[in-house]
């Protein structure tokens, strides 16, 4: 096969991929919304888990996306240093993008700062946003796929805390953030928090805990202690779906921590909504792929 060839083949791939995470949440997030649904008491909180499942069921019928905001895509990429598409990996993504905006539909949402203006193809100026990472002796690629919609990155926020402050207030900032802007972001909330020097290594590190899957901790049991206290607390404020109260405010708190400077500790925020549409696909060298969050989908 022609390079040319793969690229077109990688790029339809893409642009399915990115279509389908519009429109049908991973299994992760179905699986969650659907234990919280189980266990909740709170009749008007019952109805509205029922509401998410029935537009879940309408948006696959109907082929539309599951909420009318489909965000500004990100791709988080973990990038075999052998895999042979890697110089042509960002025309790739974006034309990917822009078919996907034609073909699923997705709303336009990507407006060029300071010119004001929509582009019209969610594409644009560091748009859609691309992070890689090298993964060495590897010939494949692995990509997550994420839609930033407003009011889920509205809450988002990164602060560098004084030493002293400790630990403690970073679960003061956390709650704080979900008792002011929590109701933004249509819960139950899945929420990201990272924590190392400075406001970008965290903010960065939020946002990738968001690509974790539902129900996984993090590797340090002192962190995985902290994400289960965080989820206890933060359910007991009792913010409920659509924020119209219940027995539960969030899917998970997922905490992603770097080594930090002994002055400082860089903490930031990042939510995802009820309808997190996070997808993540892992591409083979002959273009061959898995699904690994969409178990059973044929793209
Ligand atoms: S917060 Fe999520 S569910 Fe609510 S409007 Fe935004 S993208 Fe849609």
């Amino acid at each position: 096969m022609s390079n040319r060839q793969a690229v077109l083949d990688m790029t339809d791939i893409m642009s399915k991929f990115v279509s389908l995470v519009g429109k049908k949440l991973p299994d992760d997030v179905t699986e969650k919304l659907k234990q919280l649904s189980d266990s909740e008491v709170v009749p008007m909180a019952k109805m509205i888990y029922e509401s998410m499942f029935l537009n879940q069921k309408m948006a696959l019928e109907f082929n539309r996306p599951s909420c009318q905001d489909t965000g500004v895509i990100q791709f988080f990429a973990r990038v075999g240093t052998k895999f042979p598409l890697i110089d042509d990996l960002e025309e790739i993504l974006r034309n990917s993008v822009v078919e996907a905006t034609k073909n699923a539909p997705l709303r336009h949402n990507a407006v060029e700062t300071f010119d004001e203006k929509n582009t019209g193809t969610n594409t644009g100026k560091k748009a859609p946003w691309i992070d890689y990472e090298l993964v060495p002796n590897s010939d494949k690629i692995e990509i997550d796929v994420y839609m930033a919609g407003g009011g889920c990155s509205l809450p988002g926020t990164a602060k560098v805390l004084m030493p002293s402050a400790g630990y403690e207030e970073i679960v003061r900032y956390v709650c704080e953030v979900m008792t002011t802007y929590g109701l933004n972001a249509c819960p139950p909330l899945l929420v990201g928090v990272g924590i190392g020097t400075s406001v970008e290594t965290a903010a960065i590190m939020s946002k990738k805990a968001l690509m974790r899957r539902i129900g996984t901790h993090n590797t340090n049991e002192l962190a995985a202690d902290l994400e289960r206290m965080l989820e206890d607390g933060i359910n007991r404020i009792g913010l409920g779906p659509q924020g119209l109260t219940g027995s539960a405010s969030v899917m998970g708190v997922h905490i992603e921590n770097a080594a930090r400077h002994p002055s400082t500790i860089g903490v930031a925020v990042n939510v995802g909504c009820w309808s997190h549409r996070r997808g993540t696909i892992v591409v083979n060298s002959d273009n061959t792929y898995e699904l690994l969050t969409h178990k059973g989908v044929e793209l």
